[in-house]
């Protein structure tokens, strides 16, 4: 049965004929309950059980053959269809796999996805409250329950859903910018003199990257050193900003952040935001990782100080486990997001329409058309309760504890970072050929092979996925995250134990 016709046009089309518009509904509703059932068996439950595969490592020649990916000019049938929907699945990496720890988002949080799943059936575009009333309001509520669960006193500030923490730190800038300097809307750069933003040198590289696509410039985004466990040193940053300032520049913004992407590291919020007060600065945090652990009444006080910051970039598809994506850009100052990014376009935001239009909340974003990615976090937090999400985050710290005691009084395990913050850990594994040889002049150059054989063998293999990187003069380290509340220790026993089987007697 070919493919060949959208519901809609099912609908219309064959109005005049009852019969035919029934015939074409059971042919759409067959298919998807079909395409529906494969997606729970194949790619929700049959992927996630520990003895699955988590990748089925395969070149791209061979998904080439697999899969038919060149657009054709012929429909092809639901049955071949469902057959595409196996093979995507099949040579897809399984981020819902517990042995998924690869990246800072993973696992498939059943709330969450039928939070998604009605987003897309409901296929909404929230800019005005005429075409998406329910998720405006809920993007309001879940906004200001976060704004209040950071700290701010209620009733202040404002926030959106942001196409990832990327873009949330570039309205960061935005935001500090036009509140220092409001003509920059419509002068731009050239009204506004020489500024500088500090960020640390193991911050997030979107900080920099949102200021070179302002046109601040990425020189301007100056990198202040951390200390050795990965926290912005805070006296350099004094220094930084007086060196700037000697320079001719005007110092703006100071982005802190709340666990780093690779060592999990949680900037001193208090003595930063004391240097922004002194010297009249925006403190944004980035605690698009570690925001999370807001939730947790045992680790919040990583975040200590974070009712001090101007803005925040938290992202619930990180620690959270919301599904991607699910990012927010929260503020203190009320009217800064709309009266700095607005431009009142008339065939949208139509001032006189019937109803209340502050709830036409689109324009104080940079984008038009927007998912309501605020459902499925709305939809889990139902399920859950703060309270869940609580118990979330403390079995994460738990098991990333556990891990790191573990590794650390097993031999082989060298941690990067001796008492890690967050749920990131990173270490070298050293295999037998290396042990005792710490001191032979080619020892490190060696251990920076070792990273990418034992990556190169998980991945062939499929049983588990993991990690690595050099950082600054470190070389190849893996970093292991946890994320994912259904794992317990005897799964952080299991990566030690995997590690060892697939590490131990490499040869470098
Ligand atoms: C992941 C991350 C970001 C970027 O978030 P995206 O949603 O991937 O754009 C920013 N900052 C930190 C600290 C992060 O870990």
């Amino acid at each position: 049965m070919p493919a060949d016709s959208t519901l809609i046009v099912a609908v219309e089309e064959k109005e005049e004929s009852p019969f035919q518009s029934l015939v074409e509904r059971s042919k759409h509703e067959d298919f998807i309950r079909r395409a529906v059932d494969l997606l729970v068996e194949r790619v929700v439950f049959g992927r996630s059980s520990r003895n699955a595969k988590v990748v089925e490592w395969a070149t791209p020649s061979e998904i080439k053959t697999a899969i038919d990916l060149k657009p054709r000019d012929n429909p092809v049938s639901h049955d071949e269809l469902l057959a595409i929907i196996a093979d995507v699945a099949r040579y897809s990496v399984n981020t819902g796999h517990p042995y998924f720890v690869n990246q800072l988002f993973s696992s498939v949080d059943p709330y969450g996805l039928i939070g998604q799943w009605l987003t897309d059936a409901l296929n909404p575009s929230v800019y005005t409250y005429e075409v998406a009333p329910v998720f405006t309001l809920m993007e309001e509520e879940v906004l200001r329950e976060m704004r209040s669960i950071v700290g701010w006193p209620e009733g202040e500030g404002d926030g959106i859903f942001s196409p990832g923490g990327s873009i949330a730190n570039g309205y960061a800038i935005s935001c500090a910018r036009y509140y220092f300097y409001p003509e920059v809307k419509n002068k731009g750069v050239y009204a506004v003199p020489k500024l500088v933003l500090f960020t640390s040198e193991l911050a997030h590289y979107s900080t920099k990257k949102l200021t070179t696509f302002m046109g601040i410039g990425g020189d301007n985004c100056i990198l202040v050193k951390t200390t050795e466990n990965g926290k912005m040193d805070v006296e350099d940053l004094e220094t930084k900003i007086n060196e700037a300032i000697e320079d001719g520049a005007t110092p703006f913004l100071v982005t802190a952040t709340s666990g780093t992407t690779v060592y999990g590291a949680f900037d001193p919020l208090v003595e930063i935001s004391a240097l922004c007060k002194k010297y009249n600065l925006w403190l944004h945090v980035d605690a698009a990782w570690g925001g999370g652990a807001l939730m947790s009444r045992k680790h919040r006080h990583l975040l200590a100080g974070i009712e001090m910051a101007d803005s925040v970039t938290w992202n619930p598809h990180k620690l959270l486990a919301a599904p991607q994506q699910c990012s927010t850009f929260l503020i203190r100052h009320k009217n800064i997001l709309k009266d700095g990014h607005s431009s009142e376009a008339k065939y949208l935001f139509q001032k006189d329409k019937f109803y209340d239009t502050s709830y036409d909340t689109g324009d104080k974003h940079i984008q038009c058309g927007r998912r309501a990615d605020v459902l499925k976090f709305w939809f889990m937090w139902k399920a859950k309760g703060s309270e869940g999400f609580e118990k979330h985050i403390d079995r994460l710290f738990d098991n990333a504890q556990f891990f790191v005691d573990h590794i650390r009084q097993r031999e082989g395990f060298r941690l990067v970072i001796d008492n890690p913050e967050c749920t990131n850990i990173m270490f070298w594994y050293v295999p037998t050929c290396l042990r005792g040889r710490e001191n032979d002049p080619d020892y490190k150059e060696r251990l920076h092979k070792v990273a990418p054989k034992i990556k190169e063998r998980m991945i062939k293999e499929g049983s588990m996925m993991v990690t690595y990187q050099p950082q600054g003069n470190l070389i190849n380290f893996f970093r292991i995250v946890f994320q994912n509340s259904a794992l317990d220790h005897k799964d952080m026993i299991y990566f030690a134990n995997e590690f060892e089987r697939l590490g131990k007697d490499i040869v470098v």
